[in-house]
């Protein structure tokens, strides 16, 4: 773009947003236009000023990077210049410092998973919310109800003794009636109560159900990385109060930017379901397998210890390394796919964060050590190897 076209964009924008006394797109001077190139007069308003300060950065913005202006760009842009959106800003920032480019792809696709990511933690907010109000509100129906069904036994035990009186007394008479009016009632209210009751464990059971999609992966079917986070949590403290021991261990599927490239994203989300489904061949009550985010798996092993852990990952990574898949759409090999591992005795570290930590260490090292290989942090021998293809398979 040359210094002209930029002049003429930027002036196009700040008319649309009414602050120009600029040039028009098209170089003819409207009533409020300013020779070409030349820069608008500063407002004296210092709030209107930062107003023509952020316009001036998102223009730059779409410029330096070839975006077309659109609601969705803008919003975009805005958000980045105003830190509104801190996350989308550093991914940018990143992006920019590997000199790989903004495109308005690349950037649709970091928004669209970070508001995926959002939505998910409000949703789980959110449940957590309800569950407390339901929960609150079924032990006062409860107790409610209890307090009325007592009411009415006492009411009730004493309404004979009163009709008998009532021969005696009038006065004692109409007490009585009164008396069987109310159980009538009660009995109502204790109706409509255990009604409520039934409704709430209704309520329950749906919000428990939305519970486990927010806590699942959509992809894999796996538990996704906050479930996992809460498993760690748990399973180290109890771990460790039982003295048992405790491995936790971080999968990155092998050059999987490849498969996309090559073969298009449906493609390596078919891969990212098959992987996930060999490492879940694993799991069971003492063995949790999740989606830690992107071609990431972790999984905790309880009551093995790093070594153990790594001797079942390997035979899952080898059993995985050893199948030939075949891309179904195009009958074009996928070649070998294949994960790489770190593995942690999660006791060695005062925290779960930290044993987590040392585990993606250790898949560090096992990357640099040439991949499909299972690496156990604080050991420098990492194992695994090339295996021969088998029968094809199409995924
Ligand atoms: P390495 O062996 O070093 O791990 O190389 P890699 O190519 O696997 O790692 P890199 O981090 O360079 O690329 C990971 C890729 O995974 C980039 C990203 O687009 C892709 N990816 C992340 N999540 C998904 C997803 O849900 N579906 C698909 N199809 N691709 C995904
Ligand atoms: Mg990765
Ligand atoms: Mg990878």
């Amino acid at each position: 773009m040359t210094a002209n076209e930029d002049s003429q964009a930027r002036g196009g924008l700040r008319r649309w947003f009414g602050l120009g006394k600029t040039r028009g797109a098209d170089g003819e001077a409207d009533e409020q236009a300013s020779p070409a190139g030349e820069a608008a007069p500063q407002p004296a308003d210092p709030r209107e000023r930062r107003r023509q300060l952020t316009l001036d950065e998102i223009t730059g913005f779409l410029l330096t990077h070839r975006l077309p202006v659109s609601v969705a760009t803008l919003e975009i842009a805005h958000d980045i210049v105003t830190g509104a959106n801190p996350i989308v800003g550093r991914l940018v920032a990143e992006r920019i410092a590997s000199r790989e480019p903004v495109t308005l792809a690349w950037l649709e696709d970091v928004v669209i998973a970070q508001s995926r990511d959002n939505s998910g933690e409000q949703l789980h907010h959110l449940v957590m919310r309800l569950e407390s109000s339901i929960a609150e509100f079924a032990a006062t129906t409860t107790a409610a109800r209890t307090a009325t069904n007592d009411y009415n036994s006492a009411l009730e035990a004493h309404v004979g003794d009163l009709g008998a009186a009532g021969s005696a007394n009038e006065v004692i008479v109409q007490l009585a009636t009164l008396a069987r009016d109310m159980i009538s009632r009660t009995r109502d209210i204790e109706r409509e109560l255990s009604r409520s009751e039934r409704e709430t464990r209704a309520l329950q059971k749906n919000l428990a159900d939305a519970r486990r999609e927010a806590e699942m992966d959509h992809l894999t079917g796996l538990p996704n990385r906050r479930a996992f986070e809460a498993v760690l949590k748990q399973e180290f403290g109890d771990s460790r109060e039982e003295g048992e021991a405790l491995a936790v261990a971080f999968c990155d599927i092998d050059n999987f930017k490849r498969i996309n490239d090559v073969h298009g994203h449906e493609a390596g989300d078919r891969i990212l379901r098959t992987v996930a489904q060999s490492l879940a061949k694993i799991s069971n009550d003492k063995c949790h397998v999740a989606r830690h985010g992107g071609e990431e798996f972790v999984v905790l092993l309880r009551g093995k210890t790093a070594h153990e852990a790594m001797d079942i990952l390997d035979n899952a990574r080898e059993k995985l390394a050893t199948r030939k898949f075949v891309n179904r759409a195009t009958d074009l090999p996928f070649g070998r796919i294949s994960f790489s591992a770190g593995v942690a005795d999660a006791h060695s570290y005062e925290t779960s964060g930290e044993a987590l930590r040392a585990a993606d260490e250790a898949l560090f090292r096992a990357k640099s050590a040439g991949r499909n290989r299972v690496v156990v942090a604080n050991c420098a021998d990492g194992s695994g190897g090339d295996a021969d293809p088998a029968e094809h398979e199409f995924t």
